[in-house]
């Protein structure tokens, strides 16, 4: 039997040193490999970059919210979790043509756990997405080979349905692309998105 395996990436602004262009790199890799995968867009990274943002959607991704400032939601109130949930979503709209709900993604996975953080989600019409297997690419001491390496044994201990999560700008995730996509047909592994899995974690590990 196939085994079913969802990448996503998280599309924002870098909290670390990162070079232009690489999720437009990654992308393009992506479409000249065949792989669909889901994209958790921020907001505001959709606002500074609309043509990046409308060529994820058009290439076939899924597009998901990964919020509007990238705030540790637990630190905000109802109203300001409310209101992030609402901008950037409008913002998603207007970048990419697609309404990202109902897939959520709080940043940094913060918030996964407190009930009154997944309340206003739910309440916005959203649920959260949380992931199975990270190699923490967003890591700059992290190299290429140690992300596809995590990468691919996560995969291969959680099996059917895991839930990858990657970035779009750390290079060692660019460079680490198609080895993992390489390892993954080796595998065996069929990749998909998120709303094509029977069940999508709403935890993160
Ligand atoms: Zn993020």
């Amino acid at each position: 039997m196939t085994v079913r395996v969802a990448l996503t990436f998280d599309a924002e602004h870098p909290d670390r040193p990162a070079a232009a262009g690489n999720a437009e790199a990654l992308l393009a890799v992506l479409a000249r490999r065949g792989v669909r995968a889901t994209f958790f867009v921020q907001g505001r990274w959709a606002e500074a970059y609309p043509a990046t943002a409308r060529s994820i959607a058009d290439g076939g991704h899924l597009v998901g919210h990964h919020s509007h400032y990238h705030a540790r939601l637990p630190l905000l109130t109802d109203a300001g979790i409310a209101e992030d949930i609402r901008d950037g979503g409008a913002a998603l709209l207007d970048a990419t043509g697609v309404d990202p709900a109902p897939w959520f993604r709080c940043p940094f996975g913060a918030g996964a756990g407190d009930p009154r953080v997944l309340a206003a989600i739910e309440a916005a019409g959203y649920r959260h997405v949380g992931w199975d297997v990270a190699a923490d690419d967003w890591d700059p001491d992290h190299s290429s080979a140690f992300v596809s390496d995590g990468v691919l044994r996560g995969v291969a201990a959680h099996g059917e349905g895991a839930v990858v999560l990657l970035h779009t700008w750390p290079s060692a995730t660019l460079d680490a692309i198609e080895p993992i996509l390489d390892g993954l047909a080796v595998a065996g592994v069929e990749l998909c998105r998120i709303d094509e899995l029977p069940a999508v974690p709403a935890d993160v590990p």
